[in-house]
């Protein structure tokens, strides 16, 4: 019980600070402009990352909806403090029943309140599972419509603004700090997870609340591997490190990559490495407001290329990052999203060759007004240890 209680107040005062002087209203105002274009009569924001984006809630149940004037969030009693501590900008509704049946019932007290005899449309998002729609359907009395109404607040949150930006700036310079450790750490003989353990306590030390995602420590042969998680594995005298790791800090996420050298490096290998290196300056050359994410990966795709490597170039180049660590825009073939001020997207192109090596290298860059600026403050030189 002391625990639980532990627990929620450490999280309402971390919230307390990230949520200081954020525009929630700002945010509020953008996507009743949208919900209009969209003749919507409310959206229910179900999908977590947009609750927390557009009021400020962190919990974990709970459901927002946002009319032309009205936002009101739904949750239960076990959240009642810390809602009313989190929430900006929109009413905190407190009720024992599930959050979708409470929000069914708060919108028809709302139509009655209006006495309109029309027909509601509700714009629900895609993430929300079948078996939740269903459930909302059922608790809905007649004269409402659901539509699913995608991706508009994570389109919203493609731009970020100045106090976003600022967080995910902490987030990346600990991220820079962590790479520290781990040039302090990588060794012949030494676990993979032992560095990545190093790394995470470090984050843990300076702020971070958790990794935002699994530390990928991939030494020699498994340095091939893109996703090549941490394991027991010990690193061989000689080979590639990919080294892809990050943080979440005050509730936004870090994403880079640098790949070392254990021991001396062969003409080849400097050469493979000086391939994947051109690729990444080549797509950061081109981020600029009007390019599209297509071209940003097409750039880094065609210097592999003319080295011969393009076939090893088995991902994308890159992919929003923010509240989530995988936001839109993808950065991918083909994609024909046009890059705009205050998009943060990651560039890391890289080449993995199975059973021999691999090489990623991965910055976060923030698209400006007159081109971009590589937020990852960490020399891209290849470094033996
Ligand atoms: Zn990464
Ligand atoms: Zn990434």
């Amino acid at each position: 019980m002391w625990v639980e209680r532990y627990h929620t107040n450490f999280r309402v005062a971390s919230a307390d600070k990230l949520n200081f002087g954020m525009d929630h209203l700002g945010r509020l105002e953008r996507l009743r402009v949208d919900i209009s274009d969209k003749h919507l009569d409310a959206l229910v924001v179900t999908h977590l990352p947009n609750v927390r984006y557009l009021c400020g809630f962190t919990g974990s149940t709970g459901v927002l909806v946002v009319t032309p004037k009205k936002s009101a969030f739904i949750t239960d009693g076990r959240y009642a403090e810390q809602a009313s501590e989190e929430v900006k900008d929109a009413k905190v509704v407190i009720d024992r029943r599930p959050a979708l049946v409470a929000t069914a019932e708060w919108l028809a007290k709302e139509k009655r309140k209006s006495r309109s005899r029309d027909v509601q449309i509700l714009g629900i998002e895609e993430s929300l599972t079948v078996g939740a729609r269903k459930k909302f359907a059922d608790a809905l009395p007649g004269g409402f419509r659901m539509r699913i109404a995608p991706s508009m607040v994570e389109n919203l949150r493609t731009i970020k603004d100045s106090d976003e930006v600022r967080l995910i700036r902490a987030a990346v310079d600990l991220g820079c700090r962590l790479f520290k450790t781990a040039r302090q750490t990588i060794r012949a003989g030494v676990t993979e997870t032992e560095v990545a353990a190093e790394m995470e306590y470090e984050a843990r030390k300076r702020g971070a609340s958790a990794m935002s995602f699994d530390t990928i420590i991939a030494a020699g042969e498994r340095s091939a591997l893109p996703h090549g998680r941490a394991s027991g594995a010990r690193i061989p005298a000689s080979g590639f490190v990919v080294c892809d790791f990050g943080v979440i800090l005050a509730g936004y996420c870090s994403d880079m990559t640098r790949t070392v050298h254990v021991g001396p490096v062969s003409e080849e290998e400097a050469r493979f490495y000086g391939a994947v290196l051109e690729a990444q300056l080549a797509a950061v050359s081109v981020v600029r407001p009007g390019a599209t994410a297509g071209e940003v990966d097409q750039a880094a795709r065609k210097v592999l290329q003319k080295a011969g490597l393009g076939r090893y170039f088995t991902h994308s180049t890159g992919h929003g990052v923010g509240i989530e660590i995988h936001e839109a825009p993808k950065v991918a073939a083909d994609q024909e999203v046009e890059l705009e001020p205050g998009m943060v997207i990651t560039v890391e192109p890289g080449a993995y060759v199975p059973g021999a090596w691999g090489v990623r290298i991965e910055d976060m860059v923030l698209v400006t007004e007159s081109g971009c600026e590589v937020l990852t403050n960490t020399s891209k030189e290849l470094i033996t240890v």
